[in-house]
């Protein structure tokens, strides 16, 4: 029986390895002693990948981000061999880390969409996940302000298009009801959404971490797929890691690789630019807002997005302990850093002063970026989730999840559940 270590980040005071017949977990205080026992077990357990791993195994998911691991605990059972693969040290170091945090009801995506479906089934998953567990969040609920009466015509399509992706709750507000309920927004109307909320995206990771290992599926951290061959009942997956570079079969490989997702479709031989599958980096930046503001709103405000639908618009941002933030903006970049630009506090101060009043310039602070997968090249129409088996390709059993921005982290649940049936279907069918 084949068997991955799993090393935890650097500087944990638990180490867990397990093998093929036991399970070893022990505490230790000294870092430097983790360091070195982590080390050991991590190349020693890679070894044993390289020595053992000559069956085919049944599924590998590539990439520990939010949906890769909600896709683990959906598709791990104790009769199937369940790898997880991360070129990082630990989970959730790229999108699922740099991101609003917001609990999405699903009203602005086109209907029929597998973002609007996933989204609103995704956002009920995950408040029904929240009663049976401790992961962080609050229903703050949501405003969409509009300013003036162009954009209060905009709201009424908003509300319309809610309603027809079959999101609850959704209330129009007169400027007297929003004065009520949020004496220090300035607007002529907005749309009240009860079901947004915020999440502690880590501790909602950390969930399906242990949820998938509790069905026996390992992750293997720091190791970076380098390519993919289609073999006869499967794929071979050339995967490299501290010890260099090694391959093994798997009948099923789905690819939750993110920013990298559209890589690893064209090492599986697919092209990128027929598929449509091509991503392009649209990178989104938050400034803090200090001054004790916070305490002026009670829930997330949103503007009315901008017609090209690219993003949502930059909005306040609440996270579990009511920091307030700004953010995300939208700019399309050619390489992925997280670098926020000073340079565009004016750009932030100026889209909210008109709903946000009591805001001051000096109150914004550049904070921290994250980059957008996105499919929707710019100037071109939304795209929605590619979330498929490749049978069509050539390819059955490869199945790729590309295009994953935002609503992904509220839909994850629903994407795992979407994906798993498509796996039963493979495995079992
Ligand atoms: C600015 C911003 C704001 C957002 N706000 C929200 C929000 O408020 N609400 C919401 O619902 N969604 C939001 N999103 C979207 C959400 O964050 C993403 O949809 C979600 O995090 C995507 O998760 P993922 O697992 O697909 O990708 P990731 O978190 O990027 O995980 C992919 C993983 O694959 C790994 N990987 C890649 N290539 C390889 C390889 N070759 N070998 C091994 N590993 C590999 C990467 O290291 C990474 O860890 C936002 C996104 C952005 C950028």
């Amino acid at each position: 029986m084949p068997f991955f270590g799993v090393p935890m980040s650097l500087g944990t005071d638990y180490i867990y390895c397990l093998t093929s017949n036991s399970f070893l977990g022990f505490k230790c205080p000294f870092n430097y002693l983790v360091g070195f026992i982590k080390d050991y077990i991590q190349s020693a357990c890679f070894y044993d990948i390289i020595k053992y791993m000559q069956d085919t195994v049944d599924i590998t998911i590539v990439g520990a981000g939010v949906v890769g691991l909600a896709v683990a605990a959906q598709v791990a059972s104790r009769n199937r061999q369940v790898y997880v693969l991360e070129r990082h040290e630990t989970f959730g170091r790229e999108t699922s880390s740099r991101h609003s945090g917001v609990i999405h009801s699903g009203i602005y995506y086109p209907e029929g969409s597998l973002k609007a479906k996933l989204c609103v089934a995704g956002n009920d998953s995950l408040y029904q996940l929240f009663q049976m567990s401790s992961i962080g969040y609050r229903r703050l609920g949501k405003l969409i302000v509009a300013t003036g009466d162009e954009e209060a015509v905009e709201l009424e399509i908003l509300l319309e298009r809610g309603n027809r992706n079959s999101v609850c709750g959704l209330r129009m507000l007169s400027r007297q009801e929003l004065k009520k309920i949020e004496p220090n927004i300035e607007g002529v109307a907005a749309i009240l959404s009860p079901s947004t909320g915020i999440v502690d995206s880590h501790a909602l990771m950390k969930y399906f971490v242990a949820r998938a290992k509790s069905q026996a599926a390992q992750i293997a951290y720091l190791t970076e797929v380098t390519g993919i061959g289609k073999v006869a009942d499967g794929y071979q997956v050339e995967v490299k890691d501290s010890d260099g570079v090694f391959s093994f079969a798997t009948r099923v490989l789905i690819n939750c690789a993110g920013l990298g997702s559209d890589k690893l479709a064209e090492m599986a031989g697919i092209d990128l630019d027929s598929a449509g599958y091509r991503l392009h980096y649209c990178k989104g930046e938050y400034f803090s807002v200090a001054g004790g503001k916070n305490r002026l709103v009670n829930r997330l405000i949103f503007p009315v997005p901008p017609p090209e639908v690219t993003g949502v618009g930059i909005h306040v941002v609440l996270d579990l302990d009511s920091r307030m933030r700004l953010g995300p903006s939208i700019q399309y970049v050619e390489s992925i850093d997280y670098v926020v630009n000073d340079e565009h506090k004016q750009l932030f101060y100026d889209s909210v002063k008109g709903f946000l009043p009591f805001i001051d310039y000096d109150d914004l602070e550049p904070e921290m970026a994250g980059i957008r997968p996105k499919l929707q090249a710019p100037g071109e129409d939304i795209r929605d989730f590619v979330i498929r088996d490749e049978g069509d390709k050539g390819l059955p059993g490869f199945i790729n999840l590309i295009g994953i921005e935002s609503p992904g982290l509220t839909a994850a649940p629903a994407i795992a559940g979407y994906v798993g049936a498509v796996v039963d279907e493979i495995l079992n069918g």
